[in-house]
């Protein structure tokens, strides 16, 4: 018998969220999206919203939140640089205060509860490919620190409860994650380069380029998470879950350009401050608690993901508006 469960997702109308939301609603389970709407937005929802076993609620988790829930997956914060350095107090506070609120009502209501963090736990790694024992090299009065201390103080509150109250918790170290419904503004690098590409501007390269990522498709992200959620019990995790195929931005651009067949040029910028120099997960963690590992290559995941903005962008109004915002960002 399929078991269904009341499920909170926090940043469910976010370009994650919003995938996980809807493999969860199709899964029969009853899904609460409790979001400010920061960076996520109804379109990205759109399809579930008159969808029985499924809820949407105006909520920021700076604030205490009152619900019955058997699990909770905690994914509200802005991911994006450009985003969570526009308020970084307020990205500490999501990251932190954020936590203690979701925590708590995991507690109350004794529910199962995920933590999306991230791979920038890990900072400007010296040791690579990143393993979950390695403790990272941030700095943390940095620019990136608001997020980067956010998330590193978040696993602290949810091993603190898992150790102090017995809490089920599970952390997921998130890496680079992309694919359709990645806001077209938002200064990432997968989103970027192809809005770019498809809008026929010079495609930023941030430094010399040699700067390495590893780029994880945002289906096969959801699955991981839902694994994650579903193991057996008392495995909190840390675990990676990310792509270990490792790409250089210059080489990242080089696919995108492919692709899209554009006839934009490569332009060079400084590289932002603490911009790490390199990130690879190590699954081996994953594949054997998880028995996951992501069966989306690059390219493939690209192809999906440009027809998605090509799509965005055959609107001459959205396309107006795009450039319009972009010129004045
Ligand atoms: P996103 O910005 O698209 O989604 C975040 C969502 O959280 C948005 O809908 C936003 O409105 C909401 N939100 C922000 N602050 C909130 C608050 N205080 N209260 C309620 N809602 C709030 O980002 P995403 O890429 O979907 O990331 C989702 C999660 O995964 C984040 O926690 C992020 O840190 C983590 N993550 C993402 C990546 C990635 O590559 N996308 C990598 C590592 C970790
Ligand atoms: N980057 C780039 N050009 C862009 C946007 C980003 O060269 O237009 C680089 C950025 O400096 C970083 C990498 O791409 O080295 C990934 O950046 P993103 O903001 O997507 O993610 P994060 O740095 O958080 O991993």
């Amino acid at each position: 018998m399929h078991l269904t469960n009341r499920i909170l997702v926090t940043g469910g109308a976010g370009f994650i969220g919003s995938f996980l939301c809807e493999r969860l609603v199709s899964e029969g389970h009853d899904v609460i999206c409790a979001d400010n709407f920061y960076t996520g937005n109804k379109n990205n929802i759109e399809g579930l919203l008159d969808e029985p076993n499924f809820e949407l609620m105006r909520h920021d988790i700076t604030f205490p939140l009152y619900l019955e829930v058997d699990e909770i997956y905690n994914l509200a914060c802005p991911a994006s640089p450009i985003h969570y350095q526009r308020d970084p107090v307020q990205t500490t506070k999501t990251c932190v205060h954020g936590a203690i609120n979701v925590l708590g009502l995991a507690k109350r209501v004794k529910a199962r509860i995920l933590q999306a963090s991230t791979s920038e736990v890990y900072g400007s790694p010296f040791e690579h490919p990143q393993t979950e024992s390695y403790w990272g090299n941030v700095n943390p009065i940095g620019p990136r620190s608001c997020y980067d201390e956010g998330k590193r103080c978040a696993e602290t509150l949810f091993f603190d409860y898992y150790r102090q109250h017995n809490l089920r918790i599970r952390v997921a170290r998130i890496f680079n994650t992309y694919g359709p419904r990645m806001h077209p503004n938002d200064g990432r690098v997968v989103s970027n380069f192809i809005v770019q590409a498809l809008l026929g501007e010079p495609i930023t390269i941030f430094g010399d380029g040699s700067q390495t990522r590893s780029f994880c498709y945002v289906d096969d992200l959801v699955e991981g998470l839902m694994r994650l959620m579903n193991v057996a019990d008392d495995y909190p995790g840390p675990v990676n879950i990310g792509n270990p195929g490792e790409f250089s931005i210059l080489e990242l651009a080089e696919q995108v350009i492919d692709i899209t067949g554009t006839k934009s040029s490569l332009v060079r910028k400084p590289l932002p401050q603490d911009d790490p120099l390199q990130r690879r997960p190590d699954i081996s963690e994953a594949k054997r608690a998880l028995d996951w590992e992501p069966v989306t290559p690059l390219a493939e995941g690209l192809v999906k993901t440009i027809a998605y903005f090509e799509d965005m962008l055959k609107d001459n109004a959205v396309r107006e508006k795009l450039v319009q915002n972009r010129r004045s960002a």
